[in-house]
């Protein structure tokens, strides 16, 4: 079970609207707690460049004391499926992958694993 706390959820919703009608992309920090993840929350890559149907950022550029579990990313034009590109950048950033399509209900968020199988979710405090 992935556990989501509200702020992560409201960061994600919101660097979704703020993007719109680009791409949002947000590196997502959290710890693995026995069966379950625990996100701990989100940020804003370095170099992070976007248009309407991608989302590019510089690894290279990112603090390397901070270890990543996994990305958000929203998709303006709607469809809340992972595309491949989606999940080879989620496994490289711990493989944990968040989607919101438009029009970004925070009800509609998506999580996925490194296989692109959906995961559970819960969202917590
Ligand atoms: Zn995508």
């Amino acid at each position: 079970m992935l556990l989501i706390p509200m702020a992560v959820l409201r960061a994600c919703v919101t660097a979704a609207r703020s993007a719109h009608p680009n791409e949002s992309l947000l590196l997502l920090q959290g710890r693995r707690d026995g069966e379950n993840v625990r996100l701990s929350g989100a940020r804003l890559p370095a170099g992070l460049s976007v248009d309407e149907d991608s989302a590019h950022f510089q690894p290279w550029m990112m603090p390397s004391s901070i270890d990543y579990i996994g990305v958000f990313h929203s998709h303006p034009s709607g469809g809340p499926h992972p595309s491949g590109a989606d999940l080879f950048l989620a496994s490289k950033e711990g493989g944990v992958q968040l989607l919101l399509a438009y029009p970004y209900s925070p009800d509609g968020l998506v999580a996925y694993d490194p296989r692109g199988q959906p995961l559970r979710y819960r969202i917590v405090p």
